[in-house]
C-alpha cells in the first residue's frame, strides 16, 4: 500500500475560475498563466481544464515546449523573455512570443537569424522595479525595436506591483497611458488582483495575464475570499489518519510538546507533513477537515505527520479522511488561503511547494 496521502487537481475547478476571471474584463483576451509547472498543479493535468484560454503565459522554455507538445497552436508568451541568444531559435521554431525587457535581449534580437518575425511584448517598468524599461526608456526601446527587420509585431506591458492592495494600479496605469500614448500595439496589463478588483479600470488592456485566481486562491485574501470572488478549489491535499491517541488532560503532543491538553480527549494522527509540502509554520489551530467536518491541528507539524483534534468530529477514526485544502468528501471546502495565511504565506507558495512523493491524480 502507498501511503494514504492523494492530491487531487480539478479541471472543472480551473475551467470554472478561467471562466470567472474572463468576465471581469470581458472585452480583453485571457493568457493562462502556467509557469511554475502551473503553480504546482502540473502542466499537463491542468492543460485539460484551461484549454479555453486565449493564450499560456509562462516563463520557462521548457515549459513551452509542454504546452506545444499538447497539441496547443494558439499563442504562448515568456513573461521574462529570452535568457540567452540560442532561446530564440526556440521562439522561432515554435512560434513562442516574447517579453522584452531590456536592451540585452534587443541585441540577441538583432543578432538573430531567422525568417520568422518575432511577436514581442516590450515591458515597460511601471515602478515595480523588477523588470522592464523606465518610462523615460521606453518610447527609445521602441524605435530600436521597430527598425529590426527579425521583428514582426510590437505589444505593450507592464505590471502592477499593488494591485491586491490599497494603493491600487490607478498611478501605474496613469504612468503607462502617457508614456505609451500614440504608441500602436496590444496593450496587456493586469495579473489576478487588478483583473478581478481593478477590471472596469483595465478597458484598455487586449489581454490579461491571472495567475492565482485560476487555481482558486483570492489574490488578495484576506481582504476578500475565494468564495467572495467566486473561485473554486482546484488542488485538494488530503491524507488519512494513520493512528489515534487518547490523551489526558497535561498530556502534550508533537515535537516541543507545544500543545497540551487542557482535559481528555482522542487526536487522531495524519499521513501528511512538512516533506509532503504542509507548512511547518502553521501553528496549533490550523484549520483541516476530517470526514468533511472543521477541525484543527495540534501541535507541531512534523516531517511525516500531523496530529488533529478528533474531539468534534466523534465517528471519526483510523482510515479517516483529513482534507487539508482543496474539497472535502461532502462538499465542504477548505481554502488553501486560510492554510496559507496560518503559516504566514500565500496560497502561491503552498501549491508550488506541494512536494514530488506527493501522488497526484486528475479529476475531471
Ligand atoms: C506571475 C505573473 C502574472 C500572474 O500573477 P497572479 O498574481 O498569479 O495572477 C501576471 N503577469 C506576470 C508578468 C507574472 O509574472
Amino acid at each position: 500500500m502507498p501511503r494514504p496521502i492523494l492530491a487531487t487537481i480539478h479541471t472543472d475547478a480551473l475551467a470554472h475560475n478561467l471562466a470567472r476571471a474572463r468576465r471581469a474584463t470581458p472585452d480583453a483576451r485571457v493568457w493562462a498563466v502556467v509557469k511554475a509547472n502551473a503553480y504546482g498543479h502540473g502542466i499537463e493535468r491542468a492543460y485539460a481544464g484551461l484549454r479555453a484560454a486565449d493564450g499560456f503565459a509562462l516563463l520557462d522554455l521548457d515549459e513551452a515546449q509542454r504546452v506545444r507538445a499538447l497539441g496547443w497552436r494558439g499563442p504562448v508568451l515568456l513573461l521574462e523573455g529570452v535568457f540567452e541568444q540560442r532561446d530564440l531559435e526556440l521562439c522561432s521554431r515554435l512560434d513562442l512570443w516574447h517579453t522584452v525587457h531590456c536592451e540585452e535581449q534587443i541585441d540577441m534580437l538583432a543578432a538573430h537569424k531567422t525568417n520568422v518575425g518575432q511577436r514581442v511584448f516590450l515591458k515597460m517598468n511601471s515602478g515595480m522595479n523588477r523588470l522592464g524599461f523606465a518610462p523615460q526608456r521606453y518610447r527609445s526601446a521602441w524605435t530600436r525595436l521597430n527598425a529590426l527587420p527579425q521583428v514582426d509585431e510590437i505589444s505593450l506591458m507592464t505590471h502592477f506591483s499593488d494591485a491586491d492592495g490599497a494603493k491600487g494600479v490607478q498611478e501605474q496605469m496613469a504612468l503607462f497611458a502617457t508614456t505609451t500614448q500614440d504608441l500602436p500595439g496590444e496593450r496587456t496589463l493586469g495579473n489576478s488582483a487588478a483583473t478581478l478588483r481593478h477590471g472596469a479600470a483595465l478597458g484598455g488592456s487586449d489581454w490579461v495575464r491571472p495567475g492565482i485566481a485560476v487555481y482558486g486562491s483570492a489574490p488578495d485574501y484576506p481582504q476578500h475570499s475565494a468564495d467572495f470572488w467566486d473561485l473554486q478549489p482546484t488542488m485538494t491535499l488530503a491524507a488519512k489518519i494513520i493512528a489515534v491517541q487518547t490523551l489526558q488532560a497535561g498530556d502534550s503532543v508533537g515535537y516541543g510538546s507545544s500543545f497540551v491538553a487542557p482535559a481528555p480527549m482522542r487526536i487522531g494522527v495524519v499521513a501528511c507533513g512538512y516533506a509532503d509540502g504542509y507548512p511547518r509554520l502553521c501553528p496549533t489551530g490550523t484549520p483541516v477537515l476530517i470526514d468533511g467536518v472543521r477541525s484543527r491541528t495540534l501541535g507541531r507539524v512534523s516531517m511525516d505527520m500531523i496530529a488533529v483534534d478528533l474531539e468534534p468530529v466523534a465517528q471519526a477514526g483510523f482510515g479517516s479522511t483529513v482534507t487539508l485544502w482543496g474539497r472535502g468528501p461532502n462538499g465542504a471546502t477548505l481554502s488553501i488561503d486560510e492554510i496559507a495565511a496560518s503559516a504566514g504565506t500565500l496560497g502561491y507558495e503552498l501549491m508550488c511547494a506541494l512536494a514530488a512523493r506527493v501522488p497526484l491524480e486528475v479529476s475531471p
